[in-house]
């Protein structure tokens, strides 16, 4: 039993759970609107999804062509995520993206730049016009680096005002958080803070604070063939449903279309999508330039039908519609799943990217160095030279903590926040590439906003915040108890059964008896975990670390099952089999996911209907393909 009395104690107003770009961003806000702010990260500092995101930050400031602006990126973000999208996330989105991707060049990010010296911005999928401000295809260590250097520029500063380095901001890594405490009744009921444990050490740490805000990223570690790294266990969204939050659109994961399918040890690792936006084509083993049988009606009049047009556009994009590679993802990883199932796929079970024959060797190297480097070292394939073999990845989750719109405040909990991955609505059932980076900015800003607006309403009140000793001694002994049990199997087995249950039955195609099937899987896969048991010690013990992550894995994979099943219709990242068709009854709905005891339940909930002013954006005639006749008379489209 752990001693309470030696446990290390800390008190912030905000505490960040997770050093990703949402993460760093909120606490940068916290900061600046004078409250104190902890970031805790369970990886080394600096190592994050973020760090890994290639291709872009998307945000229209029409450095390449004009044309663009907030309205587009709007617009293009709906039809992506199939029109599921909170509208009014989108919209924020799509209005303050170019404000914090200046505000990240003002704090020292240097972006590529076109030649008249503005941020450069490249095409990719679903995006009208170029848009992802880009650093080669590095640009997540460049926004990372970046808010580093924003973080330790703010901490110069506290040092002159205060003495300390760290008295305003404290980032604490390799701490790992397990569970997120509540006090108050009725009412009152509000966030206290968390518990932490130092990996390196095994020793754990308690902080106490009015706000807490989840940033903690995706789940993907819960599928075999994942783009995601082993912190992706979706500690944020588990933590979130275990202190009564919700969760929103959790059927809905986006599956990359292109990751490695070879070597073996690699599988699934990211080839990004600026292969594509860069001039990359996709063939099958018969040479065939298959995506052109794959537009789907909805955007049949928005990219080119024949090669011959799809080639003009890289030198004529104003005259010309785009080729079918730059489909939205969904789109283009089911289109290559459909190859390959039907035998023309290559060699190692993929089709072919070839970005060889659109452009010299030494401008790949410049503009694709990760990708050159990636596939020479793991494959000892030359991408100036042959083409790649990709397939589809499980790579991002589009659900997550159901939160308001404009302050990120987790629906039901008083003091708890969520951004960036981690939480839900913005993408709807599919996001664009490079909308992940600018909603980390967008939405990590107005959660360290509100956090700290927060604060200031609670002590308004002359209310203190503690964590009671009862929970502390609770969470510390569920956190210790699988060293308790002398009977029992590892956790490894248990993660590796997981995310082969997840991969092959609730993956990028889906039917109701995989669902359910997974779904007796994962109750197995429950009883299993209840007698799991480590070895060792607890310093720097692997074995117990992903015995604290495992619960919360097979609590979000239960959530991913349960709502895939409900939804019986396919749209965006949720494709089933049975239900092949996209239904404007099933747009109407958002699937709600609550937990309790472990219980999960879901619920209907009816998605907001978007503004006639944003809806008056689009032609009726592309609404009509989502929404029903009543919808768009609601909506009053007709009068715009
Ligand atoms: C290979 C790759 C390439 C990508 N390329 C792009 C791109 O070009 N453009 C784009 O827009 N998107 C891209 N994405 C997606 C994008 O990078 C992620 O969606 C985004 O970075 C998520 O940011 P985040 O701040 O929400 O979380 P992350 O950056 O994932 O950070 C999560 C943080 O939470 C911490 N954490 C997790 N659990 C706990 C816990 N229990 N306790 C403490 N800390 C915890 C982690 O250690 C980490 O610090 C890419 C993703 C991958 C994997």
């Amino acid at each position: 039993m752990e001693n309470i009395e030696r446990i290390e104690r800390y008190k912030f107003d905000v505490v960040v759970i997770g050093a990703g770009g949402a993460g760093l961003r909120a606490a940068i806000e916290a900061r600046a609107n004078g409250k104190s702010a902890a970031v805790l990260s369970k990886s080394l500092f600096g190592k994050a999804h973020t760090v890994m995101a290639e291709g872009g930050i998307a945000a229209s400031m029409g450095n390449v062509n004009d044309r663009d602006n907030w309205q587009v990126h709007f617009g293009d973000t709906m039809r992506g995520g199939k029109f599921l999208n909170h509208y009014r996330m989108a919209e924020l989105h799509a209005k303050e993206a170019p404000d914090r991707v200046w505000e990240l060049e003002a704090w020292g990010a240097l972006f590529d730049r076109t030649k008249d010296g503005k941020i450069s911005q490249r095409n990719f999928g679903g995006h009208e016009y170029p848009r992802l401000a880009h650093v080669g295809d590095r640009t997540g260590l460049e926004m990372i680096r970046t808010l580093q250097q924003r973080i330790v520029a703010l901490q110069q500063e506290d040092k002159q005002k205060t003495g300390e380095f760290e008295s305003g901001l404290k980032v604490f890594a390799e701490c790992s958080v397990t569970k997120i405490f509540m006090t108050g009744e009725g009412d009152d009921r509000r966030v206290a803070g968390v518990l932490a444990y130092w990996r390196p050490s095994g020793t754990f740490v308690l902080f106490e604070s009015e706000s807490v805000v989840i940033a903690t990223g995706g789940i993907g570690k819960s599928f075999k063939v994942t783009s995601n790294s082993w912190e992706y266990t979706g500690d944020g969204h588990a933590m979130a449903l275990e202190c009564g939050g919700s969760l929103v659109n959790m059927e809905f994961l986006q599956f990359h279309p292109t990751g490695m399918v070879w070597p073996l040890s690699v599988k699934g690792l990211l080839v990004t999508e600026s292969v594509r936006g860069d001039g990359g084509v996709l063939t099958n083993s018969e040479g065939r330039r298959f995506m052109f049988d794959y537009i789907p009606d909805v955007f049949k009049s928005k990219y080119a039908t024949t090669e011959e047009e799809a080639d003009r556009w890289y030198t004529d994009p104003d005259n010309n519609l785009r080729p079918p590679e730059l489909l939205p993802r969904d789109e283009v990883a089911r289109a290559i799943n459909s190859e390959v199932k039907a035998g023309r796929g290559t060699p190692h079970g993929g089709v072919f990217l070839d970005v060889s024959k659109r452009l010299p060797a030494d401008v790949i190297r410049a503009k694709l160095p990760s990708m050159w480097h990636q596939f020479k070292e793991l494959a000892d394939v030359d991408i100036t030279q042959e083409a790649m073999e990709v397939g589809p990845t499980c790579h991002y989750v589009m659900g997550g903590v159901e939160v308001d719109p404009d302050t990120q405040a987790a629906v039901g909990v008083k003091g708890l926040f969520a951004a960036g991955e981690a939480s839900g609505g913005m993408h709807g059932s599919n996001r664009l590439g490079g909308n992940s980076l600018s909603d980390l900015l967008v939405f990590g800003r107005r959660a360290g906003q509100f956090a700290a607006e927060h604060v200031d309403e609670v002590r308004g009140q002359g209310k203190q915040t503690h964590v009671s000793e009862a929970d502390l001694q609770a969470a510390l002994d569920w956190a210790l108890a699988p060293f308790t049990r002398v009977e029992g199997e590892s956790p490894y087995a248990i993660q590796y059964d997981l995310q082969d249950t997840m991969n092959a039955l609730v993956g990028i195609i889906r039917t109701a008896s995989e669902i359910e099937e997974a779904l007796v899987k994962i109750q197995e896969l429950k009883v299993r975990m209840a007698n799991m048991k480590v070895i060792g010690g607890r310093a720097y013990n692997p074995g117990w670390h992903l015995a604290l992550d495992l619960p919360k894995q097979l609590l979000v994979s239960q959530c991913v099952a349960m709502a895939a099943l409900i939804r019986e219709e396919s749209r965006g990242g949720h494709t089933r089999e049975d239900f092949p068709e996209m239904s404007d009854e099933w747009r109407k709905v958002n699937l709600i996911v609550r937990a309790e005891a472990q219980e999960v339940t879901i619920v209907k909930q009816s998605l907001p209907t978007m503004t006639s002013e944003l809806a008056g954006l689009f032609d009726e005639s592309e609404l009509s393909k989502y929404m029903t006749l009543e919808e768009l008379d609601s909506l009053v489209v007709r009068t715009l």
